[in-house]
């Protein structure tokens, strides 16, 4: 029984949770197993035409959860374990099958899915929203990535320029401010702003309207879209983004004598 991801089956729409409300979300190794099953379950179910990715409590996802108890006992700390021998090699091993690897993969389920997006969506919130086909965004949705002020260049995946265009996709990032849902809707980043209290029922309503579709000519219609992203270099870069990402945390480490997480703690201070 999975612990964080809610799973279920609807008119040949299965929805997918984000149910771990009192951590806002956020996303340590169990939470993107559990995510990453009931994504691959839901792409073998032949009864399924339509994902739909939703979140419990206010916010969609406040990212990778970096709280002390991971630090302490979670993924990080048997990665950092394993630095002194293998060096970095062992973050982009588990960041290349955990981020980049998972969002790649359900970027690429030939079948439609659709994310319904309220409150914050911050950093590694976004590795779950943008590998989706279509965003629903509450009213009171915000995008944020403020990886720039952690001494990184941003997210590891860089979907920044392809979703909002490069002159937006900087401003995002120099700024470490949000992008709000109006933005987003103005930049083709969203399909559509909807009231946060009407947002499950017209994502649910848009994917019952789709999966009435036929399932060959949908999973095409994705492909295609997907194969012209991929001519014009979007897989590509996205590989050549990430591996920026982890010169990133090979910098903080060297900076700050070890800790491959976060670097630049002064700028962090001069946002404060
Ligand atoms: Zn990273």
């Amino acid at each position: 029984m999975a612990e964080y991801i809610g799973y279920s089956v609807d008119e040949r729409v299965a929805t997918i949770t984000l149910n771990r409300p009192e951590r806002r979300n956020a996303q340590n190794q169990q939470f993107l197993e559990e995510l990453n099953e009931a994504f691959e379950r839901a792409a073998e179910d032949e009864s399924v035409r339509v994902i739909l990715l939703r979140a419990e409590g206010p916010h969609f996802s406040a990212g990778h959860d970096i709280g002390p108890e991971e630090m302490e006992k979670g993924a990080f700390k048997r990665i950092e374990e394993t630095i002194p021998e293998r060096g970095l090699l062992g973050i982009h091993e588990w960041e290349s099958k955990y981020y980049l690897g998972f969002s790649k993969r359900w970027r690429d389920i030939p079948k439609p899915t659709i994310a319904a997006v309220q409150g914050a969506c911050i950093a590694g919130g976004l590795l779950l929203a943008w590998p989706c086909d279509i965003i629903i965004a509450a009213d009171n949705a915000r995008f944020h990535d403020p990886v720039v002020m952690m001494g990184i260049g941003g997210v590891e995946y860089h979907a920044h320029t392809w979703e909002l265009g490069p002159r937006k996709a900087k401003e995002m990032l120099f700024t470490a401010k949000p992008v709000d849902a109006y933005e987003a809707e103005k930049r083709g980043m969203v399909n559509r702003v909807v009231p946060l209290a009407d947002l499950d029922k017209e994502a649910r309503a848009l994917a019952v309207e789709i999966s009435r579709m036929h399932p060959h000519a949908l999973a095409m219609a994705k492909r295609a879209v997907n194969q012209t992203l991929d001519i014009m270099g979007q897989g590509a870069a996205l590989q050549s983004c990430f591996d920026m990402h982890h010169l990133g945390h090979a910098s903080a480490y060297g900076q700050t004598g070890g800790q491959w997480m976060v670097a630049g703690m002064e700028a962090v201070k001069g946002k404060k």
